[in-house]
């Protein structure tokens, strides 16, 4: 549905590559720029899908709400969404394993493959893939059933056929001219291209497990973009809830975003941990808080994109607001945990 996009556009957040006469093809980048010549491999990356340093994912607020409930969007919920930027981004400061902006990344100079930070990002994603398939595999149900496309067989069988193509993936390679960009291509769905600066700058699970659920959600939707209903309807209730413009391809990076953010507190919720709920939280986005906030056509910009997934999930909002000691912080587990061991398993080790 898009133009071609080159690589030497700006990118923020994640990004989906549309390319000529082919198929369609993700990009998501942290800020991906690339150098002219690139522009030519473009024909060649056709099937490229990809996806950005940008991922977040909403996470629908707890318990049974009518649709009405779930519409419904005050103006404290607004004063609430503005507050919990500003936490969010205070946090990442705070936070010893915070991310790099998204800016800040654009900036670097590009990181060989063997960079000590890199091959750390390397293991962290190749170690939490697992777990980020499963937690997208569920929040996309989640959300399927929450924005009412899941009521009939034919919606149904599309959403399962979509989680069986985010199971199917199995590889992250790490490439130094993606920089800050991820991606997929299409005719090899089963491996998740990840620019080394990008690798190196997400320094938490909670950010990894969102810019790779990121990543598997372009993959879902597949060359058909059969969740693209979906992602209409995502952006339709963050268009009015924030008076942003979401549409086109804008539709699609905010709902990956938003199973970005969803899966990682998913993650949040399975590994309980002595770190406050906030910072874990704002993990899970905090690569948006650039000083420069610059949006394109594809993309809102990266504090735009927080505003709209924190409208989207005002619950999330508010956990990233609460106060109190570092255990009070954490969020109770859904199961209990019986040692350490178990622990590190969730988190699935190859
Ligand atoms: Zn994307």
């Amino acid at each position: 549905m898009k133009r071609i996009e080159t690589w030497s556009r700006g990118d923020r957040g994640t990004r989906r590559k549309l390319p000529s006469l082919v198929p369609r093809s993700h990009r998501v980048t942290a800020s991906g720029f690339r150098v002219a010549s690139f522009i030519f491999s473009i024909a060649l990356l056709a099937f490229a899908i990809n996806f950005t340093a940008a991922s977040r994912a909403q996470q629908r607020r707890n318990g049974a709400h009518s649709t009405s409930a779930r519409e419904a969007f005050t103006s404290a919920d607004r004063r609430l969404v503005e507050r919990a930027i500003g936490q969010t981004c205070t946090e990442r400061i705070r936070d010893p394993f915070g991310s790099t902006p998204i800016d800040e990344m654009q900036a670097r100079p590009s990181l060989p493959v063997g960079n000590p930070d890199a091959v750390a990002g390397l293991r962290r994603a190749e170690r939490v893939l697992p777990t980020t398939r499963r937690l997208v595999a569920a929040t996309i149900v989640q959300l399927a059933k929450e924005y009412d496309h899941y009521g009939t067989a034919i919606a149904r069988s599309r959403i399962n056929a979509a989680t069986a193509r985010v199971e199917a993936v199995r590889r992250v390679r790490p490439d130094v001219d993606s920089r800050d960009n991820a991606s997929v291509l299409l005719r090899e769905p089963r491996t998740i291209e990840f620019g080394t600066i990008f690798l190196a700058g997400l320094r938490s699970d909670e950010a990894m497990i969102s810019v790779l659920a990121h990543e598997l959600t372009h993959i879902a939707s597949g060359q058909a973009n059969s969740l693209r209903p979906l992602f209409r309807a995502i952006a339709r209730r963050a268009a009015v809830r924030t008076g942003l413009s979401i549409q086109g391809q804008r539709a699609e990076e905010l709902a990956c975003d938003l199973v970005g953010m969803t899966a990682a507190r998913k993650f949040i919720r399975e590994t309980p941990s002595w770190e406050p709920l906030p910072r874990r939280l704002a993990r899970a986005v905090e690569h948006n808080c650039v000083d420069d906030d610059a949006s394109d056509e594809d993309h809102l910009s990266p504090r735009s994109t927080i505003r709209a997934l924190f409208a989207l999930d005002v619950g999330l909002a508010s956990e990233v607001l609460a106060d109190g000691s570092l255990g009070a912080r954490s969020i109770r587990p859904e199961w209990t945990p019986v040692s350490k061991s178990v622990l590190t398993v969730s988190t699935g080790p190859f």
